[in-house]
């Protein structure tokens, strides 16, 4: 190695990616999708005992990825037109192209 740049890698097939090299970033972003409706026993469930228990368990921040969790990832030219053709990783190309946002 000549040069003093940190190394970047390839999350998805650990390829070292040179500097000035292609590379691109891949963002997720995943977030409960409320539709406004609530059934009887999830109404229910909300002053019980059980449902304050299990949030007591869980830190703030597992709380908070249930709402709306983000990552980002590095990848090499490869490993980009693999997740686009198969984004939901359903091994057969499955889920469409996807929404535009
Ligand atoms: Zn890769």
């Amino acid at each position: 190695m000549s040069s003093g740049a940190p190394a970047a890698v390839c999350d998805r097939c650990g390829q070292d990616l040179a500097p000035g090299e292609l590379k691109y970033i891949l963002r997720l972003s995943i977030t409960a999708d409320f539709d406004g409706y609530l059934n009887e026993s999830d109404t229910g469930k909300l002053d019980s005992g059980a449902l304050l228990a299990e949030l007591e368990m869980r830190s703030p921040e597992e709380l908070e990825e249930d709402i709306c969790l983000e990552r980002a990832f590095l990848l090499c030219p490869h490993c980009r037109a693999a997740v686009l053709s198969d984004p939901l990783a359903t091994g057969h190309g499955g889920g469409g192209p996807g929404w535009v946002t």
